[in-house]
């Protein structure tokens, strides 16, 4: 049977047999939690505690601050210590609120919605601080707020980044939640459809979606070659519709919202329950931790904890966060969870590949994988040759960041770097 897909693409190795039988486990939290108030994509949210102020699990202690910005929420009743400057997983030193944690995990949730209308909807995911959680951290209620009709809701159930498995996890114990959950962000959106895409690699996560779904007629899940980056929105949106988002378009454009498993979760939960986003599921996977588990873990933990609780051998290589095709490589356990924090990896010297780049042979090899159907090599060699402008015709912002091109190349050519760097220069110099 030939499943549905995109052009182009890879086939990594998925590694994720380390975890993805490791049920949801609950990770102990420390005598203190460090809560950025930049954990999203938009404007930091500003302080709305102070220093001695007592909060409980779900006080709002950020207030989001312009349009596309987040509430941030507390994750643990105590008292508001200190707001400190610490690293977050980019390397960039930002605000965080300390708060030491009282033990008592007393909470101040929100009122569960009964029958809501499309906008206590999208006021409820404002609220409750909800942003994209498969690492993009966009603000969910942005999203809702999308003017023009949308056709139909894609639920990216792909989970295509190697090792991470909190969403197939979720889809295999939490099917019914997650399907409330999505129920709810069709509403908001007013969408006719729901189209949930799954890799074919997930057949028990496809069966328990199906079964979820099957009193829901306008609900369709969609077999899905396993191929990376599958998830990627407009990759999906092209293997569901086989229709192309125009270059520097939204989904939206054509009709079509997607958002991923875990954000609908979150959804359910917000909705159902009134739980603010101030904790989630996440991965701690690679040959480098002694036990690889999917976790429960609030925001604010530092990652130096979650290595402390499931421990870690001698030879680590590398450590990231989120995926190893686009997530951050780290150089310490210093950031904490947040919103966007869907896997900690910690990676063994065979898992990675650490060899100094040569002069690109002209294999067109990157070319050959790129989904967005970009010359990868071409924008490198004018970011060497210092020629950005010309880069502009090599369409370097419509890159999506997915490193297919990096992880073909024979020469070992930093071609996301080269990428990332003419959008900045792009934009910086407003070519
Ligand atoms: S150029 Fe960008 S979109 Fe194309 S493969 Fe490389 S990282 Fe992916
Ligand atoms: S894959 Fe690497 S060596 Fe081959 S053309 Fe692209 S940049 Fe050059």
């Amino acid at each position: 049977m030939r499943f549905k897909t995109f052009k182009y693409g890879i086939h990594p190795k998925d590694k994720k047999e380390l975890s993805k039988d490791c049920l949801f486990e609950d990770m102990p939290t420390g005598e203190k939690v460090y809560i950025p108030l930049a954990q999203h994509l938009g404007t930091p949210a500003s302080a709305c505690v102070e220093v001695g102020d007592y909060v409980k699990v779900g006080t709002k202690i950020g207030e989001a601050s312009g349009y596309v910005s987040c509430n941030v929420h507390s994750s643990v009743s105590g008292t508001v210590e200190s707001f400190v400057l610490r690293e977050n997983a980019m390397g960039k030193r930002i605000r965080h609120v300390c708060i030491a944690n009282d033990g008592n995990y007393e909470e101040d949730f929100m009122p569960p919605l009964v029958n809501p209308t499309r906008e206590d909807l999208i006021a409820r995911c404002k609220d409750a601080g909800l942003a994209g959680m498969g690492g993009a951290t966009f603000p969910t209620h942005v999203k809702l707020e999308t003017k023009g009709e949308i056709k139909a809701l894609i639920i990216n159930g792909s989970e295509c980044e190697p090792y991470i498995t909190t969403d197939y996890r979720l889809m295999l114990d939490k099917p019914n939640e997650v399907m409330e959950g999505i129920r709810y962000i069709a509403k908001a959106l007013d969408a006719q459809e729901i189209w949930i895409g799954i890799e074919a690699n997930k057949e028990d996560a496809i069966r328990r979606m199906e079964e979820a779904s099957k009193d829901d007629k306008n609900v369709k899940v969609f077999e899905l070659q396993t191929k990376y980056p599958q998830g990627g929105e407009k990759q999906l949106i092209y293997a569901i519709t086989k229709r192309k988002v125009p270059m520097g378009g939204l989904p939206s454009d054509l009709g079509y919202i997607v958002l991923n498993i875990s954000t609908s979760f979150a959804m359910y939960e917000a909705c159902a329950l009134g739980k603010p986003s101030f904790s989630r599921y996440m991965t701690v996977s690679g040959e480098g931790v002694v036990r690889p588990a999917n976790i429960y873990v609030r925001f604010g933990v530092p990652f130096s904890e979650i290595v402390e609780y499931l421990g870690h051998k001698d030879d680590i290589a590398k450590v990231i966060s989120g995926g190893p095709m686009m997530g951050i490589s780290l150089h310490s356990f210093i950031p904490v969870v947040t919103k966007g924090s869907s896997a900690l990896l910690l990676l063994s010297e065979d898992e990675i590949r650490d060899v100094d780049p040569t002069p690109c042979i002209n294999c067109a090899r990157c070319a050959n994988v790129c989904p967005m159907g970009l010359m990868p090599m071409m924008t490198d060699a004018l970011i060497l040759a210092n020629k950005v402008k010309e880069t502009k015709d090599y369409h370097p912002l419509s890159c999506i960041e997915c490193g297919c091109c990096a992880y073909v190349c024979p020469a070992k050519r930093p071609l996301v770097q080269s990428q990332r760097l003419a959008k900045k220069l792009i934009r910086e110099r407003k070519l």
